[in-house]
């Protein structure tokens, strides 16, 4: 019987992560012997007669491949290499990250249920709380992210479904204790989601108590500023039931052409990682040492807040942080800065090879905590050699310094 689906690769999860991802999703001989898996664009899948619907294709996990929309080999290829990035069982590949957040919560949620999220949450998620959600008759409340297992047993209502994370905040980096976290959810019957993009292989949600983990694939694993993809995983089968279930029934879809770029990237995310962590936190330390800096927010660093939570939970830090400028430097002449960079895109998105620079102030929303004062600016620091980032960021702050 033809069949050029991708069999499942057995884990060998005693292999380096390198190792793993140069390996992962791979389909060997049946491409004909080429290195890489093709692009399987469809949307009709052939049946063999009129009464079957489906019965030829077979996909990795023996499921009989009916129609374009459930995913192709392309789209089960990726699925397996970001399950293995986040040591899952199963993931689910959507068209972009925000996305994957969104379909868990709509399919662990209905009328009449309650929702806690963290007040640092990355901000469509909360229009999406505050909106779709609630006109449905999901409550949300908001909570201060560092809360502890004592606060948020507290938080918990009877009808609470959903306990949703996201460690650390993207904009403001608050590190959650999500052991801790999950403890009191899971007591309660309530399910544990994650934004892991930060996190990304660094932290292994399924090891601390999260159900559900998603990423924006648009980050580092996409890895070149050029896709936009979003996963869900799971790590057994009755979450997973739960989430492909409300994916399909809302017609999620990823384009195969980009679940490939992002199989590409896949490849080279981890020697990219190692080098863009310690680039990260080579800049970190530096702006930790100018005067202009008020503070710098890098989980990495001990002087950040819950950095011993980091070091607890995390292997490793993404090169994406914040620094706070001292008050005195309005965020006008912050701005005048950022613009005056010679290497720092300013832009939206991070996990690309290029380095950015976000002035962040404005967009940060608050309802259950504050958000630190001070003009701030997320910077993400690419591939670029450090002291050339250094130098261009020397010249805007010693110009910052002087007046300009
Ligand atoms: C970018 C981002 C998303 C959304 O990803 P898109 O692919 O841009 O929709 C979700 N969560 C976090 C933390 C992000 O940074």
């Amino acid at each position: 019987m033809p069949d050029d689906s991708i069999p499942p690769r057995p884990r060998h999860h005693e292999e380096g992560f390198a190792t793993r991802m140069s390996h992962a999703g791979r389909a060997g001989t049946r491409v004909h012997g080429f290195v890489n898996p093709a692009v399987h664009r469809g949307s009709t899948v052939l049946y063999p007669d009129c009464a079957s619907r489906g019965g030829l294709w077979k996909d990795r996990f023996n499921q009989v491949l009916t129609y374009g929309i459930h995913g192709g080999p392309t789209h089960h290829a990726l699925e397996d290499v970001v399950a293995e990035i986040e040591g899952g069982t199963r993931c689910f590949i959507v068209g972009n990250g925000l996305a994957a957040c969104a379909v868990p919560l709509l399919a662990f949620l209905g009328a009449g249920d309650h929702c806690l999220v963290p007040d640092s949450v990355y901000g469509p998620v909360r229009t999406l709380c505050d909106g779709q959600l609630r006109r449905y008759g999901v409550e949300t409340t908001y909570y201060d992210p560092t809360v502890d297992e004592a606060g948020m047993r507290a938080l918990l209502r009877p009808n609470t479904k959903v306990v949703y994370t996201e460690s650390p905040g993207s904009h403001t980096f608050e590190m959650q204790d999500i052991p801790a976290i999950a403890r009191a959810a899971h007591a309660h019957g309530a399910k544990v989601l994650m934004d892991n993009t930060w996190g990304i292989h660094h932290f292994q949600p399924f090891r601390h108590g999260v159900d559900v983990s998603m990423q924006a694939l648009t980050k580092y694993v996409g890895g070149h500023s050029d896709i936009l993809l979003g996963s869900v995983t799971v790590a057994n089968d009755a979450d997973w039931a739960v989430v492909r279930g409300a994916g399909a029934e809302m017609g999620h879809y990823a384009s195969p052409d980009d679940c490939w770029l992002a199989l590409r990237g896949a490849r080279t995310l981890p020697v990219r990682l190692r080098h863009q962590e310690q680039a990260g936190i080579a800049v970190a330390r530096w702006f930790e040492a100018r005067p202009e800096v008020q503070q710098v927010l890098h989980p990495a660093l001990p002087s950040h807040p819950q950095h011993e939570l980091w070091k607890r939970d995390f292997t490793g830090a993404c090169s994406l942080f914040g620094v706070i400028f001292r008050p005195e430097f309005t965020m006008a002449r912050v701005s005048a800065m950022v613009e005056g960079l010679a290497l720092f895109g300013i832009g939206a998105s991070w996990g690309g090879y290029e380095s950015l620079a976000l002035p962040t102030t404005g967009f940060v929303t608050r309802t259950a905590t504050s958000a630190h004062p001070g003009p701030m600016v997320r910077f993400h620091i690419g591939l670029e050699e450090v002291p050339d980032l250094i130098a261009d960021l020397a010249r805007g702050l010693d110009g910052l310094s002087a007046g300009g």
